[in-house]
């Protein structure tokens, strides 16, 4: 959008100027009955988890409360990388993975002799759905000269046909790797994670698949730029999973990981932040003095499909997580044969982090 065309929000129109505001005013509500119920289920929880050798690992866009227990109980609060690579070194018998189905099924594969559990075993994700295996299977064949790079938001049966998994913190340097080895590259499934590499990377040399996160993709040009000016003291914080334009407007585009640090060690007291709402209890805490405001999405309700809360991580709840660990059931499971050829990739990625690392 031309620098003209920005409306200063102040003379945006009522209806508009109530939608910023909406995003700065939201406050859960929660009776006494369900807080008290909420209690039992956590202490039932933190006994399970002792009896069972069992550890939480949760993702930063789950429920702050799960987040809070699993640092409590010594497990761990991350991005899906820094989770694989938990689930393999920690001495747990059971790992219990609160987010979404391909974080439990990349610790299943990773831990094959652990039991996996999870809270739910319907809570998915949009990038998963959208990239079905045989179909994308079909599109790599015609493609054979192509190195498959595949996000890790895939089901087992992609991740074994791929020669690479990635998530969002290596996701560029993993491509540019391979770009400098001459490789040409199929990426799969974010488009917009597809078209920030291709942007970052300066190529063309890439396919990419037709997938987006329903989260991400809600963040808005437009109303961003409109809350740029009512913050002009604001560093935009995005995730590469949203629209290209969004990211063009950001500050700082990273995983979540990368997200925090940023809020952590840069200047500025106050960050607009376009990612799923559960980031703001690992923001908070890492910055407590600083302000978070989340970057605007389409809208409010049935406008909107998420409002910035993934729907799938927003199945992770006390009382199924307590189900879960009493009765171990949402056990992941995966086909052996599946899970040893997915296994090769995501060794790669793991090797790949720690040498970047070091
Ligand atoms: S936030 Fe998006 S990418 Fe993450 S699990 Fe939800 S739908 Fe998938």
């Amino acid at each position: 959008m031309a620098e003209s065309e920005v409306t200063r929000t102040d003379e945006l129109p009522a209806a508009d100027r109530e939608t910023v505001k909406a995003w700065l005013d939201r406050v859960p509500v929660e009776s006494e009955d369900s807080r008290a119920r909420h209690a039992a289920f956590e202490h039932k929880v933190r006994q399970l988890l002792q009896q069972r050798n069992a550890i939480l690992v949760a993702h930063y866009y789950t429920d702050p409360d799960l987040q809070k227990l699993a640092e409590e109980t010594g497990g761990l609060v991350a991005d899906s990388l820094e989770m694989a690579r938990f689930g393999t070194q920690c001495s747990a018998d059971t790992l219990v993975v609160a987010g979404v189905r391909f974080m439990g099924e990349t610790a299943k594969i990773l831990n094959p002799e652990k039991t996996v559990l999870m809270p739910t075993l319907e809570a998915t994700c949009s990038l998963d759905i959208g990239c079905p295996a045989e179909e994308f299977s079909k599109f790599c064949r015609a493609h054979p000269d192509h190195e498959v790079v595949v996000y890790a938001n895939t089901s087992v049966g992609v991740k074994a046909i791929s020669d690479w998994v990635v998530t969002s913190a290596i996701a560029v340097d993993v491509v540019e790797h391979l770009l400098d080895q001459g490789k040409k590259v199929i990426w799969a499934p974010d488009k917009h994670l597809g078209r920030y590499i291709q942007q970052k990377l300066g190529t063309q040399d890439m396919l990419l698949w037709d997938g987006a996160c329903i989260v991400h993709e809600e963040f808005k040009t437009r109303a961003l730029l409109q809350m740029k000016h009512l913050h002009p003291d604001a560093a935009v914080l995005a995730h590469p999973e949203s629209p290209l334009s969004v990211l063009e407007l950001a500050d700082v585009v990273g995983s979540t990981t990368q997200i925090i640090n940023a809020a952590r060690n840069r200047a500025e007291q106050k960050f607009i932040v376009a990612t799923d709402q559960g980031i703001f209890y690992k923001l908070q805490q890492n910055a407590p003095d600083k302000e978070f405001i989340m970057a605007p999405t389409s809208g409010e309700g049935a406008t909107c499909r998420s409002c910035a809360n993934c729907p799938w991580m927003g199945m992770n709840n006390m009382e199924n997580l307590y189900y879960s660990l009493l009765k171990g059931t949402n056990e992941i499971l995966v086909d052996p044969e599946l899970g040893r050829r997915a296994l090769v990739p995501l060794q790669k990625m793991l090797q790949f982090r720690d040498k970047s690392s070091t």
